[in-house]
């Protein structure tokens, strides 16, 4: 099963997101090249990467399959201020050369929120920036990842995400988020259903990873708030029958589910839950003390 979770880019760069996610029994990760919600970039050291690929190798991990991921508060949307965009595109393409340097195929993006402009407009300002950052010799994919529709964001529709691809000039792919479809409208609980909707009307071939996130709102509450597997609304065996799903074998598939505190009402959120969310994917058993267990693992 290829599955792994978000991990950290720290002081070690990417042989620490590696360490993680070893830690965790991954056979695949995804990262952000420095913190998700901002824009702050160091430069890549060589010597990290090299260490990085080997320490991959040793342990069977695809460089191929590793997934990098654009800080969200990059919105390519909005043009009304054109420095913020013109920012965003510089970022991107930065983003891309990084991701270049690591050796890295694929980086997610999400799409962008329209705020004050219509859908259309918005969706077109997307595809203008696409087209600035990418080149024919791009070695890097974009992956746009279908959203939950909260506030005014975009790409929370299937005929969305295939409106951008054709207006990309260079090929895209797009990256599922399992809470994100569910918090849309979609009924993911027949998942080869979905798949079947989404070969017809894009192409099974664009999916180039899925993020694997139970949700703790209802099908179509546009709200997008994770929560652990077995957890939420989808729950343990719609979510089993996507990540074993045969036609997404050689998919990544990243968890992004939440943090575990000392106890539920714990606002601080300080054990990752994915060492044991994947052995019990793997297990394909739900495991009710998942919690507790994951609490006496971490707390000493
Ligand atoms: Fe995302
Ligand atoms: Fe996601
Ligand atoms: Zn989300």
């Amino acid at each position: 099963m290829l599955i792994g979770s978000h991990v950290s880019y720290g002081k070690e760069g990417l042989v620490g997101s590696v360490k993680e996610a070893l830690s965790y029994g991954s056979s695949t990760f995804m990262f952000y090249t420095g913190a998700p919600q901002n824009t702050i970039r160091k430069t890549i050291d060589n010597n990290l990467v090299v260490e990085a690929l080997k320490l991959m190798e040793e342990n069977n991990i695809d460089i191929n399959k590793v997934i990098c991921h654009a800080p969200y508060i990059i919105n390519l949307a909005n043009d009304l201020d054109s420095a913020k965009y013109n920012f965003s595109i510089n970022f991107l393409k930065n983003e891309l050369k990084r991701c270049e340097e690591l050796q890295i195929k694929y980086l997610v993006l999400h799409p962008g929120s329209s705020v004050g402009l219509e859908r259309t407009k918005a969706l077109d300002n997307i595809a203008f920036a696409l087209n600035q950052i990418i080149d024919k010799d791009a070695k890097v994919m974009i992956l746009l990842e279908t959203m939950a529709g909260k506030g005014t964001e975009l790409c929370s529709t299937l005929e969305e995400i295939k409106y951008l691809i054709s207006k990309v000039n260079y090929k895209i792919g797009v990256c599922l988020d399992t809470c994100h479809l569910n918090d849309a409208g979609y009924d993911i609980k027949n998942f080869d259903s979905f798949l079947e909707q989404f070969d017809e009307l894009i192409g099974l071939d664009y999916v180039k990873c899925i993020h694997i996130n139970d949700s703790k709102n209802g099908l179509n509450s546009h709200k997008d708030r994770h929560d652990n597997i077995g957890w939420g609304t989808i729950g343990f065996e719609s979510i089993y029958k996507i990540v074993t799903n045969k036609r997404l074998e050689d998919i990544p598939k990243i968890l992004e589910t939440p943090y575990i505190g000392e106890n539920e009402e714990d606002k601080e959120r300080i054990y990752p839950p994915y060492k044991f969310e994947i052995a019990m994917l793997k297990e394909g058993i739900f495991n009710p003390h998942l919690k507790e267990d994951i609490r006496a693992f971490y707390k000493n």
